[in-house]
């Protein structure tokens, strides 16, 4: 039986309607057999939050804070005690995670950045990726919100690939009531912008949706065919994240309902339909309890798991011991496999800066999974 091709309308049907969903989570499953086969990778990664402070105030947010609140920056020495732990322990990605610009907000932030002789913090950002590299075995994956052309390009030699999620492509999420009402950086066209200047720099790069955070179902399938049809022009985006909005307490939508996960598993199984067999799908796994779900709706990856440190932006939810992850993914008739945060079809000279590209080849085996680390009591 031949694929479907892509249809909005019924992918809408399939989210919003009480249409059977067995067929869709059907299709998803051979797609991802198909395009990735019967590997499920996950990334071993530290996390590291270079800074908690940002210009935006999205409303599901605990990861931001202010300046006195827990907002405040890694200092160069944080920052390698984190990443030293992390390479001593097996693990392969630096995860730098941090909020928007918040220089252009907070007059402790400029003063951070001045007292390291930088303007901005993703010029930070870039000098703790150049010591990560000179200091230990990982490879840095910035995720900083929006970036610039000229940012990307000169975190490129030390970051072999990058992040930003989309979240969602309708407009409307920003208006007055909304969480995104007053976040700048959370302008749609914006953050398409930054998604299509990656792909014009060669950058491989993760993005993904937020869901359950007021959009409707023809917003999430519209999300999900911008993202595609980038991905057919560029073909730069290594990996979606189809994310379940968590309702955190201490934040304005501490009230609002949580995707329930049976639903939110027919959104992973249309983000398979419609971007299509060869997409790395990741699904988190520290935010469903059953998470081994998601693999029935054509996911191939779990993302990056530590094994060190907390999910900073979702502090409440540990992430599985990777024992407990290889069990419930091999118990569903799958190989789980460690990957570095650049995917295996990225690893060549096209799309991997030249000062990385040896250091990349070296810590990959002949498929371009992770030469990692099966050291007692981690991997
Ligand atoms: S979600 Fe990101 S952009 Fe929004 S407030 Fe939190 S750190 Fe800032």
């Amino acid at each position: 039986m031949g694929h479907p091709p892509p249809d909005r309308d019924l992918a809408v049907a399939y989210l919003d309607g009480d249409r059977d969903p067995a067929p869709l989570f059907e299709h998803a499953r051979r797609l991802r057999d198909e395009g990735r086969g019967r590997i499920v990778t996950f990334s071993p990664k530290v996390f590291i939050p270079i800074t908690t402070l940002c210009r935006d105030t999205c409303t599901y947010c605990t990861f931001a804070k202010p300046p006195g609140g827990g907002g405040e920056y890694l200092t160069p020495d944080d920052v390698m005690a984190v990443a030293r732990a992390g390479d001593a322990a097996g693990c392969r990605e630096a995860l730098l995670t941090l909020g928007d610009r918040p220089e252009d907000r907070w007059p402790q932030a400029r003063d951070f950045l001045a007292s390291q002789g930088h303007d901005t913090t993703i010029g930070y950002v870039a000098a703790m990726s150049e010591l990560i590299v000179d200091g230990t075995g990982l490879f840095p994956h910035a995720n900083p919100g929006c970036m610039t052309e000229a940012e990307m390009a000169a975190l490129r030699p030390t970051n072999v690939s990058m992040g930003m999620m989309l979240e969602n492509i309708s407009p409307r999420l920003m208006e007055p009531g909304m969480p995104h009402h007053n976040c700048p950086d959370k302008d749609p066209a914006l953050r398409m912008a930054v998604i299509e200047a990656a792909g014009a720099l060669r950058i491989p790069f993760t993005t993904g949706i937020l869901v359950g955070i007021g959009e409707t179902g023809a917003e999430i399938v519209d999300s999900l065919l911008a993202l595609a049809e980038v991905q057919s022009r560029l073909g730069h985006i290594q990996e979606v994240i189809v994310q379940n909005f968590r309702a955190k307490a201490d934040t304005r939508m501490r009230r609002s309902a949580e995707p329930i996960p049976a639903w939110f598993a027919r959104v992973a199984a249309a983000a398979r339909w419609l971007l299509g067999p060869e997409m790395n799908l990741q699904v988190p796994p520290n935010l469903t309890e059953r998470y081994e779900i998601y693999l029935d709706a054509g996911v191939n990856d779990w993302g990056g798991v530590s094994p060190l440190t907390i999910d900073w932006v979702n502090p409440e939810a540990p992430w599985p011991h990777l024992a407990e992850l290889r069990r419930r993914t091999e118990a569903r008739g799958f190989e789980l496999v460690p990957r570095l945060p650049v995917y295996p079809e990225y690893i060549d000279g096209d799309w991997i800066d030249s000062r990385l590209i040896d250091r990349v080849g070296g810590a990959v085996d002949d498929q371009g999974y992770a030469l990692t680390l099966h050291r007692e009591g981690v991997l």
